[in-house]
């Protein structure tokens, strides 16, 4: 696995504390510090992939496993039946604040639109 010191690489060792819902061979599963919906778990690759951006073809299968990960984890809480949300932020206009990716699954309440009117007419 590579790693750096990252807040994620930090919990995925087990550095710092993380409320962890699933750890595969390849992904580790925790729930996000400040929740935006009573569901909201944060779906890490091991590796360290900073960005969307820094994507490549050898990480198909890790990135794939990401939504297998969500689906399962969205039966477990409860919210496949009603829906839930699946996020990526990439970069600055994306709002990335950790720069290793991660996938957000939020759900349990209705979501709204994909994006606020504000953020739409900046
Ligand atoms: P992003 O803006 O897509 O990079 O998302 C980073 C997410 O990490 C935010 O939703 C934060 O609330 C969350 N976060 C920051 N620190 C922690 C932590 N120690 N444990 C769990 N989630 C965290």
């Amino acid at each position: 696995m590579m790693s750096n010191d990252c807040l994620f690489c930090k919990i995925i060792k087990g550095d710092i504390p993380g409320d962890i819902v699933e750890q595969t061979d390849s992904v580790l599963a925790f729930r996000d510090i400040n929740p935006q919906a009573p569901t909201h778990i944060l779906i890490v690759p091991n590796k360290v992939i900073p960005t969307v951006n820094d994507v490549s073809p050898d990480d198909e299968n890790t990135l794939g496993h990401l939504f297998i990960v969500a689906k399962k984890l969205a039966e477990d809480e409860g919210i496949a039946e009603h829906g839930y949300r699946l996020l990526i932020n990439c970069g600055a206009h994306g709002n990335q604040e950790v720069f290793h990716l991660h996938m957000h699954l939020v759900g349990g309440k209705p979501l709204g639109r994909m994006l606020s009117r504000n953020v739409r007419e900046e």
